[in-house]
């Protein structure tokens, strides 16, 4: 290794947290799908920052919006206004179907709020309505709120106790759900793709069951739509990909919101956002005029994108299947658009490492799940690239 990439990872040994596995590359800059490293190496860049870098990297537009804005107004907090906050909920209202949003600077915090809001929701009804039904397998982040609905044990078990009155229900499973509910329920929250549970997309009728029992018991539907949501699945929305829609009635949204600059949001319709009282709820960074003005520019894009996005999706998924065709290990491909998985015999990790040495960035969750979520500038080129890489790997497995 180099001898600056062997510093930079000697100090970060030293000095940083060790939370983290790296992948021992340092990447120093990144074009359009590709990565580089302090090495000159390249990469083609199949998981963008884990959903973040949506627009690739160094996007021209983003570039000169971000470098003006810079100079103009970066920050200003929330005591005053700013121009793009009000555009920007506009916006993610008309693309939503809900109402109202409010700023944050990552997922977790999006759900926090979520979280605080169906409290809040339950208890203007009943001091006793504050239960909230999650999915096993669901990752809702890191703060101790979101790992208290986060239905995997080795996300929560060295910080129990956690937030009382959750119940976790298997996804998919109408009897369990069901049996879950009662008039205590505050809300359910559901991703309707899940992301770190392996790309497991909710069925129709499990969803629309959530709304059901939700409306029957005066609950709130929360979609988790961090990883899953703007624009990632083909449609600005996972919820909105079956017919009819499952409305729900807080939306969290975050990763490729800001295609890189923090920011996360919280949508709500009238009777959810009306929970939260002036005073109630409140945040620094969030909503700067930089973070906003940088999202209305990516939510611009991704309306030019979106047919592309199911295009190239839609292409990535036959190849995968494909693949699938050949090779006996593969379960399963599942997910929608640019958000796919492939689901593996044995656990993804060495394919990782192999495709990093091939140039080729892939990332594996849920220990068997080939996560594959390219930025929505993809070409059909680029997945002709990755699904070679990919096939002469899968040959080599024995
Ligand atoms: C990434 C993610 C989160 C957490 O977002 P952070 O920005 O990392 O706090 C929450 N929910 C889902 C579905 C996610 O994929």
């Amino acid at each position: 290794m180099d001898a600056s990439a062997q510093t930079t990872i000697d100090l970060e040994r030293e000095y940083v947290f060790q939370n983290y596995a790296r992948y021992p590359i340092v990447i120093t800059r990144g074009k359009g799908c590709h990565l580089y490293d302090v090495e000159g190496r390249k990469y083609l860049d199949f998981v963008s920052g884990i959903g973040v870098n949506a627009m690739g990297h160094a996007h021209p537009r983003l570039v000169k919006l971000i470098r003006e804005q810079s100079a103009t107004l970066i920050h200003n907090s929330n005591l005053y206004y700013n121009q793009y906050q009000g555009p920007l909920a506009k916006r993610l209202a008309e693309i939503s179907g809900l109402q109202r949003s409010f700023f944050t600077n990552s997922g977790t915090e999006a759900m926090e709020g979520a979280l605080k809001i169906a409290r809040a929701w339950g208890n203007a009804i009943s001091p006793e309505k504050f239960e909230i039904i999650a999915l096993e397998n669901s990752f809702h982040g890191r703060t101790l709120g979101a790992l208290s609905i986060t239905g995997q044990a080795k996300y929560r078990a060295d910080f129990e106790p956690l937030l009382p009155g959750v119940r976790f229900v298997p996804a998919n499973d109408i009897a369990a759900l069901e049996a879950a509910f009662s008039d205590r329920t505050a809300a359910i929250v559901l991703e309707m793709i899940q992301g770190e549970g392996g790309i497991f997309p909710m069925t129709h009728e499990f969803a629309a069951k959530a709304r059901e029992l939700a409306d029957r018991h005066q609950a709130l539907l929360i979609a988790d739509e961090i990883q899953c949501g703007v624009g990632r699945p083909g449609v600005y929305f996972a919820y909105q990909r079956t017919v009819p829609v499952i409305m729900p009635d807080v939306v969290a949204v975050a990763k490729p919101l800001a295609a890189g600059i923090p920011m996360g949001a919280i949508i709500a319709n009238e009777k959810a956002a009306a929970a939260i009282k002036p005073g109630m709820h409140g945040t620094t960074f969030g909503g700067g005029a930089l973070a906003c003005r940088v999202a209305l520019e990516v939510l611009d894009i991704i309306a030019e994108l979106l047919p592309a996005i199911q295009r190239v999706g839609g292409y990535f998924h036959v190849e995968l299947n494909e693949l699938a065709r050949k090779h006996s290990f593969v379960k399963e491909v599942r997910g929608f658009g640019l958000m796919l998985g492939v689901d593996l015999a044995f656990p993804g990790k060495q394919l990782v490492l192999d495709a990093m040495a091939e140039g080729l960035l892939i990332n594996c969750t849920h220990e068997t799940v080939l996560r594959f979520l390219p930025p929505y500038i993809v070409t059909e080129k680029d997945v002709d690239q990755a699904i070679k890489i990919i096939g002469k790997l899968f040959s080599k497995v024995k």
